[in-house]
């Protein structure tokens, strides 16, 4: 029976381009399972957006002279480039600038007021003297009072991932003009956490196949008592407070932007014509999954589920698999120093398959995990050139050019060549359990496995040998080293569509791999092949002096 798969993806602030380290944490992965289920025959809704408002957006407009709307804008139309180049294969990608998404948020805002949920009161909020305004989020730094970090946010803190009310911080100051700043008072609205405590408590206890660096983290910030969080802030960029007296307010962002996984699947149901089918994915038999940084688990975890207990009849998260960071070259990425490798500059470069290969083996599933230019090549050269991409140019040229373009007819196989094609059933078996679960990196480990088995396998054969004494043998030891390839690309398809499709195509299979569904698909004796060509290209060891070089540098 099909099920049904909610995938919701963070959402980029549309100030910066993306690098490696989003693409490890947050977008890769939710394609690999999406494709996954979608292969499985599953019934997936995968959605994100462009995070339009917020701070990191008017701070970068300030710096730069601009618009908010026109940095965002811009942002946007990258972001959409890219997923379609690196193949992240989102049902829909919007931004929280729309007006659905603004009608969406006002609801939620309003019967959370409503219940009581939302309350007003006066808060004490810092205020430059020199610059004449208040300084929401990002617009006040200083140190993080739980682990000393010195770029702490007035929001959050970057390095130990918890949130931060602007007066804790240690040494503030004013991120335009650098001075220390005043407090003032300011009337907000306020979601009332603390009334969740108890539930999200039960609820959290429960969810035992969440990661345990999610739950741990969930449950440590929950025993430490939650504490009521202003929603609105004094800026004049987001969606407007719909309530009279608050003009000059917005709702903030991270209260606005995690509303946008509803939004959006309500404008994707509009989109299709079918503006009811919204509910199908957030009522009923539906898994919600929420695919993250592990800087981002307290808003998935504990303010949107809150938020949606307090909505009700909305389905909360099932599993919220967040990864852990990527480094480069051994140093904590970072923006601002351009201690990063950016994917629109990637992708100007580079073929996507391989960046999709190294950052799924090497995946900071359990564990922050390394990116280095040495180990890309390596990898690429090593394992997806010579172990992969070898055994299927190999076989499928000889089989090609000796069986006059068409899959062998077999004979009585041997127990070496059954117990190979059993395994290529046990793979896709194997991987079927370990995607299901998430365990993206055990999964694809699993898949290259198998192509180091049918390389030995191959070793022991040699049909090209053997087809000049023994033609049949050669042929049955081809057709299972076949059998391999064709489940080969369907497993590593979640992982490396493009190649997956072409070798798909190359097999003489019609269609896309992805209809053709997850399962081990014998190619039929006689089917006509396509010519082949090479998967994968060797790249030169010297581009690894070259890139690492241009770390620190290259702004993209
Ligand atoms: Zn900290
Ligand atoms: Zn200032």
């Amino acid at each position: 029976m099909s099920e049904r798969i909610f995938i919701g993806v963070a959402w980029p602030y549309a100030n910066g381009p993306l690098h490696l380290g989003h693409v490890a944490g947050a977008y890769l992965p939710p394609d690999i399972f999406a494709r996954y289920h979608r292969a499985k025959g599953n019934e997936v809704l995968m959605v994100s957006g462009s995070d339009q408002h917020g701070t990191p957006i008017t701070l970068t407009a300030e710096q730069e002279g601009k618009k908010p709307g026109e940095i965002a804008t811009y942002y946007h139309h990258q972001f959409l480039d890219s997923w379609q180049k690196l193949g992240i294969s989102f049902d829909l990608f919007t931004t929280t600038g729309t007006a659905n998404h603004s009608e969406v948020t006002q609801d939620i805002f309003l019967t959370l007021l409503d219940r009581g949920y939302i309350y007003k009161a006066t808060m004490s909020q810092p205020f430059c003297p020199q610059c004449q305004r208040f300084l929401p989020d990002r617009y006040i730094e200083g140190t993080c009072p739980y682990c000393g970090f010195s770029g702490a946010r007035g929001d959050q803190c970057d390095n130990c991932g918890k949130p931060i009310n602007p007066v804790e911080l240690i040494n503030p100051h004013c991120r335009l003009c650098g001075i220390t700043p005043q407090f003032k008072d300011s009337e907000h609205f306020f979601l009332k956490l603390s009334a969740f405590g108890d539930r999200l408590l039960g609820w959290v206890k429960q969810q035992t196949r969440w990661r345990p660096n999610v739950r741990n983290f969930t449950m440590r910030y929950l025993e430490e008592g939650l504490r009521d969080r202003a929603i609105t802030r004094d800026i004049d960029w987001g969606v407007p407070v719909p309530v009279d007296g608050f003009e000059a307010k917005r709702i903030y962002v991270w209260f606005e932007a995690v509303i946008g996984y509803l939004s959006a699947t309500k404008e994707w149901a509009k989109s299709v014509g079918n503006e009811g089918k919204w509910c199908s994915f957030w009522q009923g038999e539906v898994k919600s999954y929420y695919f993250i940084g592990k800087d981002n688990i307290p808003f998935h975890t504990i303010i949107w589920p809150a938020m949606l207990m307090g909505y009700g009849d909305l389905n909360l998260p099932y599993d919220v698999p967040a990864n852990e960071f990527l480094t480069i070259e051994g140093r904590r990425l970072s923006t601002s120093r351009n201690w990063a490798v950016w994917l629109p500059d990637y992708l100007s470069r580079y073929d996507p398959d391989p960046l999709r290969y190294l950052l799924s083996i090497n995946m900071p599933e359990t564990a922050d995990t390394n990116f280095s230019w040495r180990e890309f090549v390596r990898r690429n050269n090593d394992e997806l050139v010579a172990t992969y991409g070898n055994l299927v140019h190999r076989v499928l040229t000889f089989v090609y050019r000796n069986f006059n373009g068409c899959v062998p007819m077999t004979g009585e196989f041997d127990s070496h060549s059954r117990a190979l094609m059993d395994k290529a059933k046990d793979t896709l078996n194997t991987m079927d359990g370990l995607l299901y679960r998430c365990h993206f990196r055990e999964a694809i480990r699993s898949a290259m496995s198998l192509a180091q088995s049918a390389n030995r396998y191959l070793d022991v054969k040699s049909p090209w040998k053997t087809i000049k004494e023994d033609r049949q043998a050669a042929a049955n030891s081809l057709y299972a080293a076949l059998v391999i390839i064709s489940c080969l690309k369907t497993v590593l398809y979640p992982f490396l569509p493009f190649s997956s499709q072409k070798l798909h195509e190359f097999l003489g299979f019609k269609g896309s791999v992805e209809d053709d569904g997850w399962q081990l698909h014998f190619p039929s004796p006689g089917q006509g092949l396509l010519p082949p060509e090479p998967l994968f290209s060797k790249l030169d060891e010297e581009l690894v002096e070259e890139e690492t070089s241009r770390l620190g540098h290259v702004r993209c």
